[in-house]
Formats: C-alpha cells, sequence, structure tokens
C-alpha cells in the first residue's frame, strides 16, 4: 500500500444522502471533490453522487 497521499472516499447521493459507493482519491493531484453519475439503489436511478467525510 503507499503511503501518504491516498485517501479513502465516500460517495454519497445528492438525493437521498445514501451512501452507496467508496473510491480511493490522490489528494495531491485531486484536491477538489468528486462527483460521480452513479446508480443509487435507494432512487433506484442514477443519479449524482459527491463526496463526503
Ligand atoms: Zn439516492
Amino acid at each position: 500500500m503507499a503511503r501518504g497521499n491516498r485517501a479513502l472516499v465516500t460517495l454519497e447521493c445528492k438525493e437521498c444522502s445514501e451512501r452507496n459507493y467508496h473510491t480511493n482519491k490522490n489528494k495531491r493531484t485531486t484536491p477538489d471533490k468528486l462527483e460521480f453519475s452513479k446508480y443509487c439503489p435507494r432512487c433506484r436511478h442514477h443519479t449524482t453522487h459527491r463526496e463526503t467525510k
């Protein structure tokens, strides 16, 4: 495992706030908040998921 600048990120649905996905990002190269269009099982369609803590 690489040390230092790798951060675990949780992605939550913007519509229902369900936390559906986890991913990694490099804090040094990706300082901005991440947003992905992902399928939300609670909304039962694709929604925007954004980075949370
Ligand atoms: Zn949702």
